[in-house]
């Protein structure tokens, strides 16, 4: 199996150049990753109906008996039409085929066949036009549908993707220890690869799934077990006592009793600490993770050392280190700002001045640690929103040999059942209580058409004091179809609001000029900001009372909802307005899951559902590779057995060098990879 990734796909029989063209659009390159490639549901061909019952609905089989053979017909335009009447026992139906002779000349007379189509009475009798059609007696009766692209037909893959199986050995060797087949009750790799193509029944179906997503999952839960039980690092940091009561009085506000109770948990990791703290701090949006972040910065400053507070952009880096001179304001210790706008000069005084020990607290985006940094004695390095930070990221911190202690804050809310699979190697800290006086953030979905009215209701609000964002799904006009940035007040704001009184904020602007234009909208000087989703992530104005998402089909549940979460952010009642025109059931259902809940937890639970487990690591959001099969929610029982079983190794004491474990640990090896380098070297193996 492994040197068929090795052969060209234009090699395998039936494959011509554009065909190979067509294929490498799909990522198909070689016989090994078509081989490779799943299908992406399946049509089960053995629920038959009748035509009375099909009538009306979408997608039906139906077997039949063919009582007349074909004929044929010329109407206006040359154009040619083919009947058949077949019988399904009870009432007989014409089936029609337009300019294909091809299929309905090989049906005959008495044989049996199954059509799957679309049934429809015309003139008290049934009908049928052009259905997919089958032998009654085949051997198979379930049928892979591949993910196809334009000038490639599902059908056309599964013709080269039987080719490509002939090419396997008569047996695929095993890739999985005997034992754990046996135990965790699954089929063999042979099996497996064989019927997820080509299953003979349902049955035989389910087995090759389960085993594949159980692979896949495994191989998750085995390099985060390895990274979690073997990434203890020794520390020699020394934190000898529990300062934090002393820093809360230089808060502007009270602590609740979460975020009490994890800076405690935090502390108690540092303090007993032969190894390095390594915990995740996970509160839903404006739940006052920054607050605990400082307190626990605080203690280890405090205790002699530096805290490096790393946050996924720049616009949050600055306005984390506007928030840590205010908490610090009296403390002593001193604080700085790394960023991208400072000149090579400043850049170099900071960073000698960071090296020497002058600066307690270092404020920057991730390039703090993937940069030459160096710091005199870092003891906490913190990540904020940390579901931008991959797994392999955090592995990268710890092979640069630093062994500081870790605290990674998210507002991405896990349904509980995946927890431990995204954060495996982490401990966990939870702020559940929301902040006092918070009102839930009410929420609306509407069409284009109702827009001005909506404007009406957000002039309203700046009208009374309120600040708004408008979030639009791209920078620049016709992009994509979608409305923009850069023409939004032209086009759409002009006449409701001043122009002095809105800005626009996206990505590509340099980072002086999103810090100036952030900075207004923070102090109150803009009403209206107009942004891309750079403001997704962690910005807070606890003026902002109202905001407007366009193009609100684009973005996924969790990312409405941390949008959503730019607001509500101070005791005032605010509003999320979602804009969509779209039709889909799928953005439809993820509207209805924000309109009816605020809780992240349940909107997580209600993500998973909508897109399965797989598909739900597989986005950089949480940091963990795509996975090469599709899932559904369905699944989660084999995250679990994955889970078990991954964990039997580990604690085995297994070092997977045996040969039972080759196939596992080299597949390992390129599931943990960052910029092509085994970021889990020297942790795992
Ligand atoms: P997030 O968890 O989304 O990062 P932040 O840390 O930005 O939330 O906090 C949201 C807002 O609530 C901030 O303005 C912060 O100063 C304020 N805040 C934090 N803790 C409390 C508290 N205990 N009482 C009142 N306000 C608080
Ligand atoms: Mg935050």
């Amino acid at each position: 199996m492994a040197s068929l990734f090795k052969v060209d796909i234009n090699k395998l029989k039936g494959v011509g150049p554009k065909s190979a063209q067509y294929l490498a659009k799909l990522g198909i390159l070689s016989v090994g990753d078509l081989i490779n490639f799943y299908p992406r549901a399946y049509e089960d061909w053995s629920n038959f109906t009748s035509f009375a019952l099909a009538c009306g609905q979408k997608d039906k089989c139906i077997r039949v008996q063919v009582v007349r053979e074909m004929t044929s017909q010329r109407v206006r335009g040359g154009k040619m039409i083919y009947k058949i009447s077949v019988s399904d026992g009870i009432d007989v139906a014409d089936v029609v085929f337009f300019n294909n002779r091809f299929t309905p000349q090989s049906m005959k007379q008495e044989n049996f066949y199954i059509l799957r189509g679309n049934v429809k009475r015309i003139g008290g009798r049934y009908e049928i036009i052009a259905p997919k059609v089958k032998n009654a007696n085949g051997a198979r009766n379930i049928f892979p549908v591949y993910a196809q692209t334009s000038g490639i037909t599902s059908q056309k893959i599964a013709g080269f993707v039987k080719n490509a199986l002939e090419m396997l050995p008569e047996t695929v060797p095993e890739t999985m220890p005997a034992w754990i087949l046996d135990k965790y009750n699954l089929c063999s790799y042979d099996f497996a690869i064989k019927n997820i193509h080509f299953p003979k029944n349902p049955n035989d179906l389910k087995k090759a799934r389960e085993r594949l997503v159980f692979d896949e999952f495994f191989i998750y839960q085995l390099g985060l077990g390895f990274i979690k039980s073997q990434s203890r690092t020794p520390t020699n940091i020394e934190i000898k006592e529990n300062n934090t009561k002393e820093f809360y009085k230089f808060l502007p506000f009270e602590l609740t009793n979460a975020q009490k109770r994890s800076i405690g948990e935090c502390v108690k990791d540092m303090i007993s600490g032969e190894y390095a703290m390594n915990r995740l701090l996970q509160g839903d949006v404006g739940s006052g993770k920054t607050a605990v972040a400082a307190a626990v910065s605080y203690c280890v400053a405090k205790s002699g050392y530096q805290v490096a507070v790393m946050a996924p952009t720049e616009i949050l880096a600055s306005q984390h280190y506007d928030t840590f001179c205010k908490f610090f304001k009296g403390t002593g210790l001193k604080i700085c700002l790394v960023c991208g706008s400072l000149r090579a000069k400043e850049k170099k005084r900071i960073q000698q001045e960071i090296e020497c020990g002058f600066f307690d607290i270092i404020i920057g985006t991730h390039a703090l640690i993937s940069e030459k940094m160096k710091f005199k004695n870092l003891g906490l390095v913190v990540t904020d929103e940390q579901h931008r930070f991959g797994v392999n990221q955090r592995l990268a911190l710890i092979n640069k040999g630093m062994s500081p202690h870790t605290l990674v804050m998210s507002a991405t809310p896990i349904p509980r059942t995946l927890a431990l699979i995204v954060y495996g190697d982490l401990d966990i800290s939870v702020l559940d209580e929301t902040l006092p006086g918070r009102q839930s953030i009410d929420t609306y979905k509407i069409d284009e058409n109702k827009r001005p009215r909506a404007l009406n209701f957000i002039k309203g609000i700046t009208d009374a004091g309120g600040q708004a964002y408008i979030v639009c799904a791209g920078i620049d006009e016709n992009e994509n179809d979608i409305v923009d940035v850069s023409t939004y007040y032209e086009k759409i704001l002009k006449g409701v609001f001043d122009e002095q009184n809105v800005g626009i904020l996206h990505g590509k602007m340099n980072p002086k000029d999103k810090d100036e234009i952030m900075k207004k909208f923070a102090d109150g000087d803009l009403k209206v900001l107009i942004s891309t989703t750079v403001i997704e992530v962690g910005v807070d104005v606890a003026n902002a009372r109202v905001i407007m998402i366009e193009n609100a089909e684009r973005f996924g549940i969790s990312q409405l909802h941390q949008l959503r979460g730019r607001v509500g952010r101070s005791d005032k009642k605010s509003y999320c307005i979602l804009v969509s025109n779209s039709k889909s059931k799928d953005s439809n259902q993820r509207f209805s899951a924000m309109t009816a809940s605020n809780d992240g937890f349940y909107l997580s639970e209600e993500d998973l559902k909508l897109r399965g487990p797989g598909d739900f690591f597989g986005t950089n959001q949480h940091g963990v590779p795509n996975i090469g099969i599709s899932t559904r929610y369905e699944d989660i029982y084999l995250v679990k057995k994955a889970q078990d079983a991954a964990m039997e190794v580990i604690n085995s004491g297994e070092d997977l060098n045996s040969p039972e474990f080759k196939f596992i640990k080299s597949k390992l090896s390129k599931t943990f990879e960052i910029n092509g380098e085994n970021a889990a070297k020297g942790i795992i193996f």
